[in-house]
């Protein structure tokens, strides 16, 4: 898993890049993110929420 997106605003947290904003610098894995952390864009959804993707850009449509 290289990325996850919000199904909200669609802000996607990227591994490879990581978010330093939030404190997660690059190469931080989605499983050492918070399980309570909440999307910097929108503030709503949490992690659980997100919808992983395998490749940026283009994820399943569902
Ligand atoms: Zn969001």
């Amino acid at each position: 898993m290289a990325a996850a997106r919000c199904p909200g605003c669609g802000y996607t947290y990227d591994v490879a890049r990581g978010d330093e904003a939030e404190g997660f610098t690059a190469g931080t894995p989605w499983s050492e993110v918070p399980d309570d952390w909440c999307c910097p864009d929108c503030g709503v959804r949490e992690k659980v929420d997100f919808v992983q993707v395998s490749a940026t850009g283009s994820p399943p449509v569902g």
